[in-house]
């Protein structure tokens, strides 16, 4: 008998697991098996994450948004609390404009997944 899991209940918990990176169906397994690599699906309850491909174009646009809203707002805080020039400003937020959404593309996707779990629910095939 196959074991019957809670998936994810609450935007707390979306968040949680998508910065863990676990699977938001079953909350145990490994969403990726590269840093970039998706599985297709859930090591653990079997689940499918990507049904259509561009399904997780949302995830994109989370991760643009996430890195320009913190990128503008740490831009507005450092230029008003620093006395930085403008050449060390351009290096300090060029750095984070290319590696945070680098970081951040796994939990993108994985916040996505959560998203379609708490909506309309990930199943298995
Ligand atoms: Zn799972």
């Amino acid at each position: 008998m196959k074991e019957e899991y809670q998936g994810v209940q609450s935007f707390a918990e979306v968040f949680s697991c998508g910065m863990k990176r676990i699977c938001p169906a079953c909350k145990h397994g490994k969403m990726f098996r590269t840093y970039f690599k998706m599985n297709d699906h859930c090591p653990v309850c079997g689940v499918k994450y990507e049904r259509e491909a561009g399904e997780y174009i949302v995830a994109m646009y989370i991760n643009i948004f996430l890195t320009e809203f913190l990128f503008i707002t740490g831009y507005l805080l450092t230029n008003s609390v620093f006395a930085w020039s403008t050449g060390t400003q351009v290096a300090v937020w060029a750095t984070f404009n290319a590696l945070f959404p680098i970081w951040f593309y796994p939990r993108s996707k994985a916040l996505w997944a959560g998203g379609l779990q708490l909506g309309s629910g990930l199943y298995p095939d």
